[in-house]
């Protein structure tokens, strides 16, 4: 190569490197977020320079997890990976809700979901929570989402329970009736006007007039909005502590203030959950953290939508839900066939986090399309070699644009829908690169090289999605690549010593397995046809 010819590439490759590293530098200065509390976007701005610290409310661990719990986890995955791939030091902290959750979402007077459970099973309770946070953590290691940093469980944190509910007692924003403890909402919207209601947009006087006329308990309270932080249990009740008021447990609320405030102090950036949970969960969360600290919990409260089935609310009650092994399996009534858990995250990406997704079996089928597409182009750009030379043409600056729009709707609140819609416009320019409509000759190899780092960090590390050919549903790593390498070799062997017959039976083989080889210069490379 001449010296000039070897500065130029030099110089490409520097620029490749530099901008791929100043890209995601940038954008972490441009990431723009749906706050629920503001009822607007807002640039985000970490509170500590370059670390996220981020709250996630966790499943109640009572039953087996079902889709629309996934599709928020997954949602809230999509958003961790964006964080660290800006460079963020995020600690990602997702509880599990192993006690004081009761029926109907009640915050007193009602039993605890668990403890029925334990009850209806002659079960521990324990047995009950160990029995489904093994499932749910087994269907999360399925749709390939990344653990939290910090898994904390309501049960181990009774103390600073205890302590919050004393702290919003001496700040006079809680009283005492009978051993249980109620916050003082009144007290609270008198405090702070216009808070109380703020996120979930509920006008105070409906939320004040609110009641649970069908409850026990209701009288203890001075009005009918003031929601128990320390419920009193009678004996029958499987899960008590001793408190300085009461031997009982602490109401469902409590448990996410105290645990986001040990693990992320009293003011910190993210607090996300379903949309459902913005009331009572989240307004009482965040009237817990004011009576306990005077401080508002989380800068930023994001909030995943809602999934429904053929375009109603998925619902256990009414059979309009679908497990995630009966969609994988594809034994349901809904659907006409089984979905693997890499098609139902690509479906789950391809709708925005604060939409409603609506789950049909023809947009599955249309996702299983959409993701096959994908992960093709990926395999064919990540073999494609640029046969050097070339010009930053047309074709260039189009697709320098394009893989800066990846990451500009990425910024844009993580619209996870525009990104894919960007990277399948890129998918037509790399199978007409392959195809030969379009021409190396217009493509600097540094931009090549840019191209296949966007469609590998987009695809494996943000979107979090596996290629199925070699991971597998079951997970099983890199056997499929490492047992094709040993066929590839075979074949090989049996040119070299022209034995034609076991060279083309194997070859045919594959191809009925829909593996289709090609011989390059590189040597010979597989794909799924
Ligand atoms: P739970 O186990 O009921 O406490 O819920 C765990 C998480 O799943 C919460 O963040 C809920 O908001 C969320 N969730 C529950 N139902 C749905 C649904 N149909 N679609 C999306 N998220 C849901
Ligand atoms: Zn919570």
């Amino acid at each position: 190569m001449k010296l000039d010819a070897f500065t130029l590439l030099m110089k490409q490759h520097l620029q490749h490197f530099a901008g791929v590293f100043l890209n995601f530098a940038a954008m972490k200065n441009s990431l723009v977020l749906y706050n629920s509390l503001s009822g607007q976007k807002e640039p985000f701005e970490s509170i500590v320079e370059g670390r996220v610290g981020m709250y996630v409310c966790g499943p109640t661990v009572y039953s087996d997890v079902h889709l629309g719990n996934c599709r928020t986890f997954v949602s809230f995955d999509i958003i961790y990976r964006y964080l660290l791939k800006l460079g963020y030091k995020v600690r990602y902290v997702r509880n599990i809700t192993d006690v004081g959750h009761l029926e109907g979402d009640a915050d007193t007077g009602a039993e605890d979901k668990i403890s029925k459970k334990a009850r209806l099973e002659q079960l521990e309770p324990m047995e009950v929570v160990q029995q489904y946070m093994n499932g749910f953590h087994d269907m999360m290691q399925v749709f390939n989402t990344l653990p939290p940093n910090i898994e904390p469980r309501a049960t181990g944190h009774i103390i600073e329970q205890i302590e919050m509910v004393q702290a919003i007692l001496d700040h006079g924003y809680a009283y005492i009736q009978n051993g249980s403890v109620y916050f003082d909402t009144l007290k609270f919207v008198k405090d702070k006007e216009g808070l109380y209601g703020k996120l979930s947009g509920r006008k105070i006087d409906d939320l004040l007039s609110e009641t649970r006329d069908d409850l026990k308990n209701q009288d203890e309270k001075r009005h009918p909005s003031d929601f128990a932080i320390w419920i009193k249990a009678d004996p029958s009740h499987l899960m008590r502590w001793n408190s300085p008021w009461s031997v009982g447990f602490p109401g469902w609320h409590l448990e996410c203030s105290a645990m986001s405030t040990k693990y992320l102090g009293e003011h910190f950036d993210i607090h996300g959950g379903g949309a459902d949970l913005k009331f009572p969960h989240h307004e009482n969360e965040i009237a817990q953290n004011y009576g306990a600290c005077n401080c508002t919990p989380a800068k930023y409260w994001l909030h995943g939508n809602m999934l429904l089935m053929n375009g109603k609310k998925m619902s256990k009650s009414d059979g309009n839900t679908i497990m995630p092994n009966q969609l994988f399996s594809g034994d349901s009534p809904h659907i006409s066939k089984g979905y693997s858990p890499m098609v139902v995250r690509f479906f789950m990406l391809q709708s925005h986090y604060r939409s409603t997704l609506d789950l049909t079996d023809d947009a599955l089928q249309a996702a299983e399309k959409g993701y096959q597409r994908l992960m093709e182009a990926n395999k064919v750009l990540q073999a494609l070699q640029h046969p050097g030379g070339g010009q930053a043409g047309e074709l260039d600056r189009s697709i320098r644009e394009l893989i800066d729009a990846v990451s500009a709707e990425m910024n844009d609140d993580f619209n996870t829908p525009k990104a894919l819609a960007r990277l399948f416009e890129l998918v037509s320019r790399i199978n007409s690169l392959q195809g030969g409509q379009l021409s190396f000759a217009d493509l600097i190899p540094a931009t090549l090289e840019e191209l296949k780092t966007t469609f590998r960090t987009f695809i494996y590390d943000v979107f979090g999605l596996q290629d199925e050919l070699e991971a597998g549903s079951n997970g099983q790593g890199g056997l499929v690549d490492g047992l094709m390498e040993l066929v590839i070799d075979m074949r090989q062997q049996a040119r070299a010593s022209k034995d034609w017959a076991t060279s083309d039976k194997i070859r045919d083989a594959l191809q009925e397995l829909h593996i289709v080889l090609k011989d390059g210069k590189e040597g010979t490379s597989w794909s799924k046809s």
